[in-house]
């Protein structure tokens, strides 16, 4: 059955084909797509404020005769109109008017208008207040509150009223289907979705502000439900392939892990167990491994890589940045190529005859494990037998790379395992929604004799302290990080912001060897620098953000970073990861720049607090939420209409009953379901 809901926008009144396009922009095609379109806060314009009691901030309605109406010439020339009501005077204030305005605007006009109310010179004011002439006498004010919709460019906010309202209109004779089970919320769909597009004037604006009204409850639950049954589905599509089943290959592991300069950590050994016997199913595995920096994941990698190779299998190892998927070759070249594993490089850097060679011997099972960047997953990368693909900080890629690693199997023996590695701790409850498609295991414990690091923050007139305490530390045989950071995420900029503070160094510490890596150098150019530093012929490494993730140099015991209010939490502990490496006790300073905001206060302040990534990121998810702790921002994954994590942890332990019980009871439902709120059935469904 097919109801009015189910027709194009382009149904509606007032949308063309121009509209419709600037709508499709906002993944709305049909008329019930506009229902999940729902306003960001809302406006009380249902009451007449009287003028006098209007307060600085206040959004209000006011009503009454316009007393003059003047252009004044201040610091900018301006349309100044004074308005009274019985109880007092406002002022309006126009900066942009037309001459037609300025006429229509006399002496004597009664007006109802919208605005915000500010404080000016001389009394209270309203800056370019909506507004339209009444009659003495008029009463209709609007009989809900006024929803305030997403919307960037192209669409106003009347139109966006308009198109939501006849929307509305259609929801009340159609049947849109209701996809949970019944009783799981108060509200129904359509009530929730009527209740939120036009609340009554008695909504509570407070609690609709929190995302806590039982509307927004049952749409958040239903939309966390959707998400979840998305990533499931994920899963089920990928393990519905067979894959190669892995034998354990005990003597070859026992003596690499024996060549070792170190013994494994339990928590090192008890995931490596669990990936191995995962390893040797004929499904896929699909494992999350979460660790702090500096666990060791790494060298759980390589096990796990070394099994895949003893059983004439592939393995593709992928990090995010060049700098990453070098350090990677230099441990795992070291510890597997002296065990006759042959290994390829591949990175988009990687051109012409040398790239054509390399793809060859991917192609011919000459190259055993591979390591590089997403370049590894480009169409014409094709390998003999992949078996195994490990992904290093995985929260920079996108589940749909994921995937396309994943296809890179050969039918004939299955899709690869997957085993995906982050140092940045995802919090349980955001997990459960982010990973569901994963299995976790969790590395707990970092290698003895590791000492914590210790942070300080220190305001940066304070600066010349600081590269005192550097030239210090150098003299005495120890090595420096200076992390420039800058907001923007242009290589160039960032490069120059480094270049700059390089030379600042260099010229007030001439006695330093100062290193410098950026984006913008060449790989062997970076590959040279970090040798350098890793030789010890460096004793200051002045680098942007591109050392975040994996650098692994355990004789820095110093880190400075500039400007760490501008960064997030994960990234700045990522940052700090690089030192407390070592035996020697290792420092982290935070050089930041005066007034902090309060939240950049409680930021800093989780820092130096805490050396535990799990709880650093439970206090990034508090701070700034779930797009920027996952670095998904851009892959649209984690993207809520409605649900806000972590505000709406409290509905995740239903969330996950529910999909079940959809999963289990109601297969058919869970296709529309996730169509309804990510869009992606297609990519989905097909389970
Ligand atoms: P991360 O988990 O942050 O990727 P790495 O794998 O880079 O950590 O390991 C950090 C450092 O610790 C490396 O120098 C590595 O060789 C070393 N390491 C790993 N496991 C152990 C261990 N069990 N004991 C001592 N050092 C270890
Ligand atoms: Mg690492």
């Amino acid at each position: 059955m097919t109801s009015t809901i189910d027709l194009s926008v382009q149904e509606l009144r007032g949308v063309g084909p121009a509209l419709a396009g600037k709508l499709a922009d906002y993944g709305i095609h049909r008329i019930r797509d506009l229902l999940f379109h729902l306003p960001l806060r809302y406006q009380d314009r249902t009451r007449i404020t009287p003028i006098a009691a209007a307060r600085d901030g206040d959004d209000v309605v006011v009503e009454g005769e316009i007393r003059a109406a003047d252009v004044v010439f201040g610091r900018r020339r301006s349309l100044v109109v004074r308005l009274q009501d019985g109880s007092g005077l406002i002022t309006l204030r126009f900066f942009h008017f037309s001459a037609a305005q300025k006429n229509a605007l006399r002496a004597g006009t009664r007006l109802r208008c919208f605005g915000q109310v500010r404080r000016g010179a001389r009394g209270y004011e309203i800056f370019h207040p909506e507004y339209r002439r009444v009659e003495e006498g008029e009463v209709a004010v609007e009989e809900t509150l006024t929803p305030i919709y997403p919307s960037t460019a192209g669409i106003g906010q009347n139109q966006w009223r308009s198109l939501c309202t006849q929307a509305l209109k259609h929801l009340k004779n159609s049947a849109l289907p209701d996809l949970l089970p019944a009783g799981s919320a108060r509200y129904d769909l359509a009530q929730a979705l009527d209740y939120l597009h036009a609340p009554p004037p008695d909504a509570p604006l407070e609690q609709l502000r929190e995302g806590e009204h039982p509307a927004q409850l049952r749409l958040a639950l239903e939309e966390l439900v959707a998400h979840n049954l998305a990533l499931q589905a994920l899963r089920q599509r990928a393990r519905r392939h067979g894959a190669p089943a892995i034998a354990a290959a005990d003597k070859d592991v026992s003596a690499f892990i024996r060549s070792l300069p170190f013994t494994l950590t339990a928590a090192q050994q008890r995931v490596s167990d669990e990936i191995s016997e995962d390893l040797t199913r004929s499904v896929p595995m699909l494992r999350l491994v979460q660790g702090d920096v500096g666990c060791g994941k790494t060298v759980v990698a390589a096990i796990a890589a070394l099994r895949a190779v003893r059983n004439g299998l592939q393995v593709a190892i992928m990090a995010p940045t060049e700098i990453l998927a070098e350090q990677h070759w230099q441990n795992f070249s070291a510890w597997l190529e002296p065990l006759g594993v042959r290994m390829a490089w591949l990175t988009g850097r990687v051109k012409g005859k040398k790239r054509a060679q390399t793809l060859v011997d991917i192609a011919a099972g000459e190259a055993q494990l591979v390591v590089g960047t997403h370049a590894l997953f480009q169409d014409d990368v094709a390998f003999a037998a992949l078996g195994l693909v490990v992904v290093d900080e995985q929260h920079r890629f996108g589940v749909h790379q994921r995937l396309s690693l994943s296809e890179k199997g050969d039918p004939a023996i299955g899709r690869p395992h997957q085993l995906i590695m982050t140092a940045t701790p995802i919090p349980r409850t955001l997990s459960m929604v982010a990973y569901a498609d994963l299995d976790c295991s969790i590395i707990d414990e970092l290698p003895p004799g590791r000492t914590p690091v210790k942070t300080v923050l220190v305001e940066e007139r304070r600066r010349d302290q600081v590269v005192e305490r550097v030239a210090a530390a150098c003299t005495e045989g120890r090595q420096a990080y200076w992390a420039c950071t800058l907001i923007e995420e242009s290589d160039a900029l960032q490069a120059q912001a480094a270049e700059a503070t390089a030379a600042e160094l260099a010229s007030a510490l001439p006695e330093l060897q100062i290193g410098l890596v950026h984006g913008r150098l060449k790989p062997a150019e970076k590959e040279q620098v970090m040798a350098a530093f890793k030789a010890g012929e460096i004793h200051l490494l002045v680098a942007t953000t591109v050392i975040e993730v994996g650098v692994d140099v355990p004789n820095a015991s110093l880190m400075i970073i500039e400007n760490p209010e501008r960064l997030g939490l994960a990234q700045l502990h990522q940052l700090r990861g690089r030192v407390g490496r070592g035996t020697q006790a290792s420092h982290c300073l935070l050089l930041y720049r005066s007034p902090l905001s309060a939240h950049g206060k409680e930021r800093l302040a989780a820092m130096r607090d805490s050396n535990d990534g799990f709880y650093i990121a439970e206090k990034d998810l508090e701070l700034r939420g779930p797009g920027e702790v996952l670095g998904t921002r851009q892959t649209g994954l984690m993207e809520f209409r409605v649900a806000e994590l972590p505000a709406h942890n409290h509905l995740l332990e239903k969330v996950q009953m529910v999909a079940e019980q959809l999963r289990e009871q109601h297969p058919e439902l869970t296709a529309p379901l996730i169509q309804r709120w990510t869009g992606n059935a297609a990519q989905f469904a097909n389970v």
